[in-house]
């Protein structure tokens, strides 16, 4: 077979890519080897599973195993596996571009950091380009399992382009051959090579072969009993499957015989990695049948929510020939994938339960993907409001409460849960919404993520309490006894009469139009003027603010305006019509405006500065005067 050579340049992001990885990184060069052998475990796990879908593969009898071979007088390393090997067009796919998504942020943060954690590399799919921190020129030697495939050569230096080979004689699978860099000349040392494996590839499930001796422990650590697996060990078994550096934030072993066969080992990673910007992370956990993988980083073994836990799950009641394509409908599947999660939330229940601490740490760096599962996930939502975490008026700053704490203490008459959204405490603290709750020595929860009401506003209730937002207009707090009537009594006297007070906001009502429901009188402020209310059935202030931030074409509905009739600004108001109606108007309009601001709406700034303009000038021109 006379091949004719064909060259094509690399996609401009793995260009960049190259240049930074050949002439800036300069430290951890090892984990290039984790990441080849890496690739080679992957290649051989896909075949392992394909050859129970097909009935005819080329080699079948080629043993599953990866071989390293290092010529110290050349400078030249090799690894090889009899693994799934890669067509022509898959070397040119998978070899000259980035598929996935995380990749282009992974460039970025690569460019711009100083230290460049190349650590990552193998989190953003693009592992295989780590060769070239050590490697003048790379060649890849593929043959596709598949029995009519053809065998090809891959070869670069790294610059801009790759050359494309037909090569006849290989066997099935993948040979890499590096040809190192003068200052990597290293890597062609036996014991440097085993000493990498030992700390970075012990795991892999495949014999890793160095001058024919077997080098790592093959074991699937998570078919072995619990009390025989020491920390240390789950520690190593956790970078490894994640390509992580850092030890995880905790971890979940569980077996179960009935009603399915499971052993399960799942990861919490120490660092969200999609608050740090990395866009959204892909499912880190993979479904096993008897050790056999038969989807890795599956998307059908555990909701979404739960895409940034790690690790393993075997199941021998699977069919070891299931196809991937057929994982997605499987009962068997949904089954397990349904008690497996409800496994982890009992897991993070008595962690809650145990290591309140833990569990804190915990929720501030996940805490998120849970709320995103109790507004998506019907099944799991009773576990998850359990788990929920909330700052309350009766917590200290920081600290946090569950929504069982808050039923456990409710007042006496009380039976719904309060909540209301605002930036922080202190603005909670500050603004009209927190008054009544104050005064009559209500809890309230503060909901200070976008996310919350609507997590709030899908569970709709708990343990038969409605959930109720406090910028509801419909709001009716339990009434306190003793005391209470009394300042209830002196505060009636302070108000103004009803009549005027129905004249004040009949008229506020037609000077505000349209931008108001209505406007009605206050049985609820304290201390501010006025504040926004919304009528039952529509949304929080907080998640109208939410839903105008992702689409501006959403219009924020009109809402109810609450006055104090016993402020003095609102009395001085009821006397200004009368006086002088144009300049009440005014004032009428900026009350509206600042409530707004308070309940976190947006206004047209530019006609209310404007006007906050005009009152002033009243306001320095009466001095004067
Ligand atoms: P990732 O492994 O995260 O997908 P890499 O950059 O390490 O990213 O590899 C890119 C792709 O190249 C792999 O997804 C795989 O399809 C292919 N590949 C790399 N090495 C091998 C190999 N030894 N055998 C078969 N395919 C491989
Ligand atoms: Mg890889």
């Amino acid at each position: 077979m006379t091949g004719k050579t064909e060259t094509k340049e690399f996609q401009a992001e793995v260009k960049k890519l190259l240049d930074i990885v050949i002439h800036s990184l300069y430290t951890e060069k090892d984990i290039f080897l984790r990441e080849l052998i890496s690739n080679a475990a992957d290649a051989l796990e896909k075949f392992r599973h394909q050859k129970l879908l097909e009935k005819e593969v080329f080699d079948p009898d080629a043993s599953l195993e990866i071989n390293i071979s290092v010529n110290d007088k050349e400078h030249i390393l090799t690894v090889t596996d009899s693994g799934i090997g890669m067509t022509r067009d898959e070397l040119e796919h998978n070899l000259g571009t980035i598929a996935h998504s995380g990749s282009k942020t992974f460039l970025s943060e690569l460019e711009q950091n100083e230290q460049k954690n190349v650590n990552l590399i193998g989190q953003f799919g693009v592992g295989f380009y780590s060769a070239f921190m050590v490697a003048k020129k790379v060649k890849v030697q593929s043959r596709s399992y598949s029995p009519d495939a053809e065998g090809y050569q891959w070869e670069s230096d790294g610059t801009g382009s790759f050359s494309l080979t037909p090569e006849s004689g290989l066997h099935r699978g993948t040979k890499v051959i590096i040809e190192l860099n003068d200052d990597a000349f290293d890597y062609a040392n036996d014991s440097t090579i085993k000493r990498i494996i030992k700390q970075y590839s012990n795991f892999v499930s495949f014999p890793i072969k160095v001058g024919g001796e077997t080098v790592n422990t093959v074991q699937a650590l998570w078919t072995k009993n619990k009390d025989d697996i020491k920390a240390e060990e789950y520690s190593e078994f956790y970078k490894f499957i994640a390509n992580a550096f850092d030890d995880p934030l905790c971890y979940l072993h569980f077996s179960a015989d009935a009603p399915l066969a499971i052993n399960a080992l799942l990861f919490v990673p120490e660092d969200n990695m999609e608050l740090m910007g990395f866009g959204r992370s892909e499912p880190g956990v993979s479904l096993y049948c008897q050790k056999v993988l038969i989807d890795q980083h599956s998307k059908n073994i555990l909701p979404e929510w739960l895409r940034f836990l790690k690790g393993v799950v075997d199941s021998e009641d699977l069919p070891l020939n299931i196809s991937r394509q057929a994982l997605q409908d499987n009962a068997l599947v949904s089954k397990l994938k349904k008690i497996i999660t409800s496994r982890f939330l009992k897991f993070l229940k008595d962690q809650a339960k145990n290591e309140p601490e833990q569990y804190e740490k915990f929720w501030k760096t996940f805490g998120l993907y849970l709320k995103e599962g109790a507004t998506i996930d019907y099944t799991h939502r009773a576990d998850l409001a359990k788990l929920l975490r909330f700052e309350s008026s009766k917590s200290e700053s920081g600290k946090l409460i569950s929504l069982d704490d808050y039923v456990g203490r409710m007042n006496e008459g009380q039976n719904e849960i309060y909540y209301i959204n605002g930036p922080s405490r202190h603005a909670i603290e500050k603004g009209p919404y927190f008054e009544v709750f104050k005064r009559r020595d209500v809890e309230i929860i503060y909901t200070l993520e976008p996310i919350d009401d609507f997590v709030f506003s899908h569970l709709n209730e708990y343990e038969g309490k409605k959930l109720v937002s406090a910028d509801r207009a419909d709001l009716k707090l339990p009434e306190k006894t003793g005391e209470d009537a009394v300042e209830k009594e002196t505060e009636k006297s302070e108000k103004l009469d009803e009549p005027i007070a129905q004249t004040l906001t009949k008229w506020m009502k037609d000077v505000l139009g349209e931008s108001v429901k209505e406007v009605a009188v206050s049985t609820r402020l304290v201390d501010s003027p006025a504040m926004i209310v919304n009528p039952e059935g529509f949304f929080t202030s907080s998640m109208e603010r939410v839903m105008r931030a992702t689409n501006q074409e959403h219009k924020i509905s009109s809402k109810n305006l609450e006055i104090n009739t016993a402020h003095p600004l609102i009395k001085g108001l009821a006397e200004m019509r009368v006086a002088d109606e144009d300049f009440a108007k005014t004032i009428v309009k900026q009350i509206y405006d600042n409530a707004m601001i308070q309940a976190g709406l947006m206004i047209e700034p530019r006609d209310m500065v404007e006007r906050s303009y005009r009152i002033l000038e009243r306001a320095v021109a009466k001095k004067d005067g």
